[in-house]
C-alpha cells in the first residue's frame, strides 16, 4: 500500500508510523480488524500480533508475514491469560474483538453481545499491566440515546448526544460501559485510550450471509441472489425509509490510526455524513447489478432506530478530515467482492440457500435460550421500559402462559419445545 490514497490525501493523514513497534489486533480475523492488520503490514510495521477466536480458516484475511492467534484457545480474548499473552511487550493495542453482527443479530442476541465486556475488561487490564503506549477501541453509533434517534429526518448525532444514557439494548450498553472503562483506565492509572464511535462500515472481506451481516451487504446479497435466481423481488427490513450514514473500511482504518495518534481523549464519532435510507441503499445496488426489482417490506423485521447520522464537526476540528469515500463508490467495489464470494457458492437453483440465517431469535444454537418461558418476555427496553415490566403479578402469570397478552404469545413456543429442547434441531431463519 502507497503511503498516498488514490485522491491524494495521505493514508496516516501526517501521522508518522513507528515501523518498529509492536502492534497488537484483536477481532483481526473479523472485517474491520483484517483490513486494519492490512493497514499495519502495508505501513512497514514489522512486528504485528492478531488475535481472533474463531479458527484461522474462518479469518476473512489471513496475512502469513504476521503473528496469527486462532480459535479458543490462543484466540479467545475473553481469557485474562490470551490477552496477557497477546500484549506483553506489545506498544499498541487495538480492540475491536466483539460479538457481534447487524440489527438482525443483535437484536436477538443481547447476552452474548453484552459478554464482550469480558473481552475489553480484561484486554485493559493486560494492556495496562503491560505498559502498553496506546489502546484503541472501537466503539458504536449504537451508544447514542435512543430518543435522538426516532425520526429519519434526525439531526445528525454529536458525540454529547449520548447521554442521558438510553443506548441500544445489549450491544450498545456494553459499548457505553467498555467506553466509561476506557476513560477511567486513562484518568486514575494514566493509560492513553483512544475511543471511537463507528457509524455503520461496510466494505469487501466481510460478512455477507449467516445472519451477522449488515444493511449494505446483506442489500448487495439479495439483488445478487435476485438476479442470479432470476426471481426478481427482495425483501427489505422496516418500510425502508429508515436512515442511516455508512462509512466505506478504507476510511475506517485510516480514522482508527489518525484518532489512536492524535490527543483526542474522548470518544469521537468516526462515520460517513452522506446520509441515506435504506430504500436509497437498495437503488444504488439494483443500478449496480442493472436490474430493478419489486420490493416486499417486511415490517416486523428489527430494523433499529428511525434514523442516524455521524456529526462530523468534532473529527473536522481535531483531525481536519472525515470519511469521504462517496457511498456508491463504496458500493460498487463492496458489490463486486460479494458477487465473486456469491458465484463461487451458489447458482440460480441454490441462490435462495444464502439468505439462511441460524441468528433468529428462538433459533439459536446456545442450549437454553428459547426454552425457558421466561426468557422471552423480557422485550427490548431500545425505546423505553415496556409497559408491566417489573410488576410481579403480571410476570408471573405470563411466565405460566397466562394473562398478560404479548408475554403468553411469545411463550407458545417455548412451552411447546419443553422436554425436547436440548435434541430439538437448530431451526434456520430467513434474512
Ligand atoms: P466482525 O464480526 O467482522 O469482527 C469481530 C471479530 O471479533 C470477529 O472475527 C470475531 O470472531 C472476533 N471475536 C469475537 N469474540 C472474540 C473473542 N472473545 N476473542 C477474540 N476475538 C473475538 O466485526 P467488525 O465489523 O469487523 O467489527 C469490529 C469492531 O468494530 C467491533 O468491536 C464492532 O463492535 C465495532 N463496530 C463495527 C461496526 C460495523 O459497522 N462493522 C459499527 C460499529 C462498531
Amino acid at each position: 500500500m502507497s503511503q498516498v490514497a488514490s485522491n491524494g490525501e495521505s493514508l496516516t493523514g501526517g501521522v508518522k508510523i513507528n515501523k518498529d513497534m509492536t502492534v497488537v489486533i484483536t477481532g483481526g480475523g473479523g472485517f474491520i480488524g483484517g483490513h486494519l492488520v492490512n493497514f499495519f503490514r502495508s505501513m512497514g510495521v514489522k512486528k504485528i500480533r492478531v488475535a481472533d477466536i474463531k479458527p484461522l480458516d474462518e479469518w476473512y484475511q489471513v496475512f502469513r508475514d504476521v503473528e496469527n492467534h486462532a480459535g479458543p484457545i490462543k484466540g479467545d480474548c475473553r481469557d485474562f491469560k490470551v490477552c496477557r499473552n497477546l500484549c506483553t511487550g506489545a506498544d499498541e493495542v487495538y480492540q475491536l474483538a466483539a460479538d457481534m453482527g447487524g440489527m438482525g443479530f443483535i437484536e436477538n442476541n443481547k447476552a452474548l453481545c453484552m459478554l464482550s465486556v469480558l473481552t475489553n475488561t480484561h484486554m485493559l487490564l493486560a494492556a495496562q499491566e503491560a505498559g502498553v503506549k496506546r489502546f484503541f477501541y472501537a466503539s458504536s453509533a449504537c451508544v447514542y440515546n435512543a430518543d435522538k434517534q426516532k425520526n429519519p429526518d434526525i439531526t445528525a448525532l454529536k458525540e454529547a448526544d449520548a447521554y442521558p444514557g438510553l443506548p441500544e439494548d445489549g450491544y450498545g450498553w456494553e459499548k457505553l460501559f467498555s467506553e466509561r472503562m476506557c476513560r477511567h483506565f486513562r484518568e486514575d492509572f494514566g493509560m492513553h485510550t483512544r475511543v471511537a464511535r463507528f457509524h455503520n462500515v461496510y466494505g469487501p472481506e466481510g460478512t455477507w450471509e449467516g445472519g451477522r451481516e449488515k444493511a449494505p451487504a446483506a442489500i448487495c446479497r439479495k439483488v445478487i441472489a435476485a438476479k442470479v435466481s432470476g426471481k426478481h423481488e427482495i425483501e427489505i427490513w422496516g418500510d425502508g425509509t429508515q436512515t442511516r450514514s455508512f462509512m466505506f473500511v478504507d476510511d475506517c482504518v485510516r480514522g482508527i490510526n489518525m484518532i489512536t495518534h492524535s490527543g483526542i481523549l474522548e470518544p469521537i464519532n468516526l462515520g460517513s455524513s452522506e446520509l441515506v435510507s435504506i430504500n436509497q441503499l437498495v437503488s444504488i445496488a439494483e443500478e449496480i447489478a442493472g436490474i430493478k426489482l419489486k420490493r416486499n417490506y417486511k415490517l416486523d423485521a428489527p430494523k433499529g432506530v428511525a434514523g442516524r447520522n455521524s456529526d462530523n464537526t468534532k473529527i473536522q476540528k481535531y483531525l481536519g478530515w472525515e470519511p469521504s469515500t462517496r457511498l456508491r463508490d463504496g458500493m460498487e467495489r463492496t458489490y463486486r467482492w460479494i458477487e465473486k464470494e456469491f458465484l463461487a457458492k451458489y447458482n440460480a437453483k441454490t441462490a435462495h440457500l444464502s439468505s439462511i440465517s441460524t441468528f433468529t431469535k428462538g433459533s439459536h444454537p446456545i442450549p437454553g435460550d428459547g426454552y425457558n418461558p421466561e426468557s422471552k418476555n423480557m422485550t427490548t427496553w431500545t425505546q423505553g421500559i415496556p409497559a408491566g415490566y417489573g410488576a410481579p403479578a403480571k410476570a408471573k402469570a405470563s411466565s405460566k402462559g397466562g394473562k398478560s397478552k404479548p408475554a403468553a404469545k411469545k411463550a407458545k413456543p417455548a412451552v411447546k419445545a419443553k422436554g425436547k429442547a436440548a435434541k430439538k434441531p437448530v431451526k434456520a431463519g430467513k434474512r
